[in-house]
């Protein structure tokens, strides 16, 4: 059989797991980023049961283990650290707290194919006999026999196949760090003020990954206040560890939360999307890296099995889109309850959370961990 030659826009961890899971086929990868690099951010990631078992099925669960923190508690607090509930998930495999750059560093060694530094994908066409034509920002062009957007939030090979627009805002940003703290926390929490969230997850070696959001317009500019003081100022004042975890952070990452509403038609010819591409949430649920794993193997298994036509681009879009659609809306109304700002609304939320007992949270993420795609019949 002739090798195929598929192009995926986007070194991120969809796109490198693609290239994972098409190892020693008939499939060859060209993966091409845009950055000069391929690279990940200095943050934390959560890497939950439902993406383990998908690294475990391609050989790379010890490895991903080896440089985890395994999350054995979640805790639901108030700002002041009072504890609203917990849950300690029980599944064969670890929920696991991470450096992306450990995670990503693993998935980079393992990908197969070649790979093009410094491509930004300009635009697209489909010829008549199915291959695609691509066209890069540094003049390049070139053909391929399919094409995969990995690349992210603000795809250009989204804009190409179904062109719906912007992401939404969802009308909060989002700080992240990574610091050292002698606190000695194996638990992941989450803290909810009035607008306003912090979450702690353990990574390794004592170190911490930490995200902290507010009610505030798109991308508003910290200066003159900095950063760190406007940091302080808003969650300084919350439980310990949070102020040392932001006064020791050498880095901080903001960014803007946004998704898009999940609609079908991911698929136009020898052309899909995988992950953020295809369906961004928001990082409520921590489930968006997890996904983009999922539905990289799922639509592997579907390319070694059935080739690359349409139809099984379809096939693939068909399963992945009711799971992802019901992981981006879970995940955008949770966004919402967390970052309630009226003392009302607020005080009746941690009511709630309080009266819930533990085997309901359970059951809830149950939903989203139990999931197994190596073990779907295709
Ligand atoms: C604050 C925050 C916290 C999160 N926490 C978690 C978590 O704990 N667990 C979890 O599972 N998920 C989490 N997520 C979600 C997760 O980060 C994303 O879902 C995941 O990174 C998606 O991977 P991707 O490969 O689809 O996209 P990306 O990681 O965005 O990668 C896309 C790649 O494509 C490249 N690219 C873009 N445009 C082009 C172009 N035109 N040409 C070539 N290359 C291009 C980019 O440079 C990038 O390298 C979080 C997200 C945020 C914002």
């Amino acid at each position: 059989m002739h090798t195929k030659d598929i192009a995926i826009i986007g070194g991120g961890i969809a796109g490198l797991t693609l290239a994972i899971c098409l190892k020693g086929s008939r499939f060859k990868c060209h993966i091409f980023e845009k950055k000069e690099e391929f690279e990940e951010i200095d943050a934390a990631i959560s890497i939950f049961p439902n993406a383990l078992r998908v690294l475990k099925q391609l050989g790379l669960l010890q490895e991903v283990v080896g440089v985890g923190s395994a999350i054995t508690r979640i805790f639901m607090k108030t700002d002041h650290g009072k504890i609203l509930a917990q849950t300690e998930p029980r599944y064969q495999l670890p929920a696991l707290g991470m450096l992306r750059k450990d995670l990503y560093s693993i998935l980079l060694h393992h990908a197969e194919g070649t790979f093009y530094p410094g491509y930004a994908l300009d635009s697209f066409q489909n010829m008549p006999d199915g291959k695609v034509n691509l066209s890069f920002t540094n003049g390049v062009s070139k053909i391929f026999d399919a094409l995969i957007g990995a690349d992210g939030l603000n795809s250009v090979v989204r804009q190409g196949i179904m062109d719906d627009g912007k992401p939404v805002f969802r009308g909060y940003n989002i700080w992240r760090g990574i610091a050292e703290s002698n606190s000695d926390i194996h638990y992941a929490s989450e803290s909810y003020g009035k607008g306003k969230r912090v979450g702690i997850v353990p990574i390794r070696d004592g170190r911490y990954g930490w995200w902290a959001t507010m009610n505030e317009k798109f991308m508003v500019d910290d200066e003159p206040e900095g950063t760190k003081p406007k940091l302080q100022r808003l969650f300084g004042y919350w439980h310990h560890p949070i102020s040392e975890l932001i006064a020791k952070s050498e880095f901080i990452i903001k960014d803007s939360i946004s998704d898009r509403i999940p609609v079908k038609g991911w698929t136009k010819g020898n052309c899909t999307l995988i992950g953020d591409a295809a369906h961004p949430t928001t990082p409520n649920l921590g489930q968006g890296g997890c996904l983009a794993i999922e539905g990289a193997y799922l639509l592997g298994e579907i390319i070694r099995k059935y080739g690359i036509t349409d139809t099984t681009f379809q096939l693939y879009e068909s399963i992945q889109f009711p799971r992802a659609k019901a992981i981006v809306e879970d995940s955008l109304m949770l966004g919402k309850l967390g970052q309630l700002e009226n003392g009302i609304a607020v005080f009746l939320r941690n009511a709630a959370m309080n009266i819930a007992p533990p085997s309901i949270t359970l059951k809830v993420i149950d939903k989203y961990f139990l999931q197994d795609v190596t073990s779907m019949k295709i």
